[in-house]
């Protein structure tokens, strides 16, 4: 594996690959690598003949008063992993290289941005989408990999990809769980034993979300009142949101029909966690 720090080096490679008519798979990331981050890293493997990851805790999505400072890092476990899994180049470009004095440049996808965790974390996808496009500029990936436990995140960068014309599969992979059904994240770190149990009250709660709507309920809010409800039982729990939306728009529904997403974020002490459910609901039509 070839760790590339400079941008001009990851520019000239992803070239290289291009004029050899190599595909260029990309899984951006921020590095404290889990196996969420590897199913992504194994799905590129699998589909594309270069595969790059990316680690690179980018200051622009974090508002002033989160965990930029505090977010794990840990370089070597994560280069010593990612050698394992056979990738190519694991790139890790300084902060002044990708933000100089005088940088002045971001990418805004309208309305998405601003829903759901977006009210809690104002600026954070227009981060997002700068440090993507960026990383996409560098790398000229054909195909991008993303994670489905970040469905906001991913919405937004298809929305951009689309609106912006680029030239990129947006590849979305399924959340993956710690066996008791908690997200796996980097953040998972923050919690103490207590928290730790306590976290397992969103996928409990989505789990819950999921049984109604098989049984047939499709009040969007009854859907809701009922997550919320469990979240509120859990004491070491703040619920931040719980919003049932439709999945291409964000934008929230009164029935769950068609292909929604149940989204959740909840403070457990100080720790923001999210998680989701995606919910595809067949009409049944009639002739
Ligand atoms: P991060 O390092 O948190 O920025 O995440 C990098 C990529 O890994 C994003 O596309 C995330 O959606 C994805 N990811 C993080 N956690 C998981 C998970 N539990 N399952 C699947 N993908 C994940």
């Amino acid at each position: 594996m070839r760790v590339v720090t400079g941008i001009p080096e990851m520019k000239a490679l992803a070239g290289e690959w291009k004029a050899a008519g190599r595909t260029i798979g990309f899984v951006p990331t921020m590095g404290y690598l889990h196996e969420g981050h590897l199913s992504l890293v194994r799905a590129s493997k699998e589909r594309c003949e270069a595969t790059v990851v990316s680690i690179f805790v980018n200051p622009a999505q974090f508002g002033p008063s989160e965990d930029f400072q505090r977010y794990p890092r840990d370089l070597a476990k994560d280069s010593a992993t990612l050698e394992r899994e056979g990738v190519d180049v694991l790139f890790v470009p300084a902060a002044e290289a990708v933000y100089p004095p005088g940088y002045k440049t971001y990418v805004e996808v309208r309305d998405l941005q601003d829903r759901l965790c977006g009210r809690t974390r104002p600026g954070h996808f227009r981060g997002v989408a700068t440090i993507v496009l960026k990383l996409f500029n560098i790398v000229r990936p054909d195909v991008a990999f993303f994670g489905a436990k970040d469905a906001q995140q991913t919405v937004t960068i298809e929305k951009m990809a689309r609106d912006l014309d680029l030239d990129v599969e947006i590849a979305v992979c399924p959340v993956v769980r710690e066996p008791d059904g908690l997200a796996m994240s980097s953040r998972n770190v923050y919690l103490s034993p207590d928290e730790r149990a306590a976290a397992r009250v969103l996928s409990k709660s989505l789990a819950e979300a999921e049984r109604l709507i098989r049984e047939g309920e499709r009040d969007a809010s009854r859907v809701a009142a009922r997550v919320k409800d469990i979240i509120a039982g859990e004491p070491l729990a703040r619920l931040d949101y719980a919003e049932i939306v439709e999945a291409g728009t964000l934008e929230p529904v009164a029935e769950v029909r068609g292909d929604t997403l149940i989204l959740l974020a909840v403070y457990i002490g100080r720790t923001r966690l999210i998680d989701n459910l995606r919910a595809r609901v067949e009409e049944i039509s009639s002739c």
